[in-house]
């Protein structure tokens, strides 16, 4: 980088900010002429996509940018926008929280749906579009709600990888605090007392105070109900070999909150690859995407129970409506997003770490990847349904997470003797 190119981009820079555009158009220009370094040529660019009023030379410069590195996350940004596809408005600006976000109270919309004929509890149905008894089976359209709670999925890539669509609204909800583990729950305006889902101490409601929380994006409503998760519980201890089903726990069934990400970006790497007894060094990248990407937002899920999370068919997701928790706590989330982010780096790169040897034909060693124009594109805060409950074995309690879209049951299981093995194969 030269002096003059330096100056000219402080220059730029001071103009843009002091909104004078066509000075700050004029500096970057003369930039460019000026042979700068890679690194002040994009920049450069960047500047100017943004100052530039004609849509077409906006899209030159993006363009520019795009044909070094396809994975600048701020250029494929502005293009999305350019092309219609995104308003700017949505645009997620990690260093900006949104200035107009609705404060919405959301304990004023609860409503509980009781069944007309029994006075039962009723849930969503599998396909979310009525409303059935746990008890006596009656069913009840929902109808008006109905558009309201269908999924709108965009089907636009561009857009549904950099909107912020729902993300990071902040609300405030009546929040109560387990005083036993500090877990803390939205519990259903109807609820007076209830056992916390995650170590049973039981508390009243009206402990709780009043929090800013976000609120969630999108969710999975639950499919079955308590008599559903009984007999899932019972195939899977069948299939575990369990002589009889072990008492268990009254399994709790409530929404655990997860960031889903998007990572994208471009990594670039460089190897050992043996070339006719030769080591060379090999430099690559690879632009890649990443969606859902998920992260339990809570830490009190027991450890054997975190799989849980990538069990669940997320194309079974729709937008967040405070009437799904009508009926069901749903725990608050207590991991930052900034915490999480690094976690969903940290997957994607171990990924990346396994399936990069695999494009080559010779192998490969000394594998060392730079990561640094990896980037979030997208996140949000969603909803997934759980059941929760213990069993007892040999004076033992044991946990056990059931998946409330789809029954998958995901446990821990006692080590067993030879002999106890033996009698299960041969059906004992
Ligand atoms: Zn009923
Ligand atoms: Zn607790």
């Amino acid at each position: 980088m030269s002096a003059l190119t330096h100056d000219l981009m402080v220059r730029g820079i001071a103009a843009t900010k002091a909104d004078e555009k066509s000075e700050a158009i004029r500096y970057f220009t003369r930039l460019l002429d000026l042979d700068p370094t890679p690194e002040e040529q994009t920049e450069t660019w960047q500047w100017l996509a943004t100052l530039v009023e004609d849509p077409v030379e906006k899209k030159t410069y993006l363009d520019e940018i795009l044909s070094r590195n396809p994975g600048d996350a701020r250029a494929r940004r502005k293009l999305a926008e350019l092309s219609g596809a995104l308003n700017p408005a949505d645009v997620i600006d990690p260093d900006r929280k949104p200035a107009t976000a609705p404060i919405e109270p959301v304990r004023a919309k609860v409503q509980r749906f009781v069944c007309t004929v029994c006075g039962g509890r009723m849930v969503f149905t599998a396909d979310g579009n009525e409303l059935v008894c746990e008890n006596c089976g009656s069913r009840k359209a929902i109808g008006g709600l109905k558009s309201r709670l269908s999924a709108g999925k965009s089907a636009n890539f561009a857009a549904a990888m950099a909107t912020t669509r729902g993300h990071e609204i902040p609300v405030r909800a009546r929040i109560t605090t387990c005083q036993g583990c500090s877990a803390e729950f939205q519990v259903p305006a109807h609820i007076l007392s209830e056992n916390c889902p995650y170590c049973g101490s039981s508390y009243a409601t009206s402990d709780s105070s009043e929090k800013e929380t976000i609120q969630p994006a999108s969710l999975i409503p639950f499919k079955f109900g308590a008599r559903g998760v009984r007999e899932r519980l019972q195939s899977w201890f069948t299939a575990e070999s369990f002589e009889k089903t072990p008492w268990y726990a009254a399994p709790r069934g409530f929404y655990i909150p997860v960031w889903n990400f998007t990572v994208g970006g471009q990594l670039s790497w460089t190897a050992s690859i043996q070339n006719n007894d030769r080591w060379e060094t090999i430099r690559d990248t690879k632009i890649i995407h990443h969606p859902e990407i998920l992260v339990p937002a809570t830490n009190h899920l027991p450890e054997a129970s975190n799989e849980i999370v990538n069990t669940f068919q997320l194309a079974g997701m729709v937008n967040f409506d405070s009437h799904y928790l009508a009926d069901w706590m749903a725990e608050t989330y207590q991991i930052p997003v900034s915490d999480a982010s690094l976690n969903a780096r940290k997957t994607v790169l171990e990924a990346e770490k396994e399936q990069i040897p695999n494009q080559y034909n010779q192998q490969i060693s000394n594998l060392r990847i730079n990561p640094a124009s990896m980037a979030v594109d997208s996140y949000q805060l969603i909803l997934l349904p759980i059941w929760l409950t213990t069993y007892q074995h040999d004076q033992e309690r044991f946990e056990v997470t059931v998946n409330g879209q789809n029954g998958q049951v995901i446990g821990q299981l006692p080590t067993r003797g030879l002999s106890e093995w033996i009698s299960g194969i041969f059906g004992g």
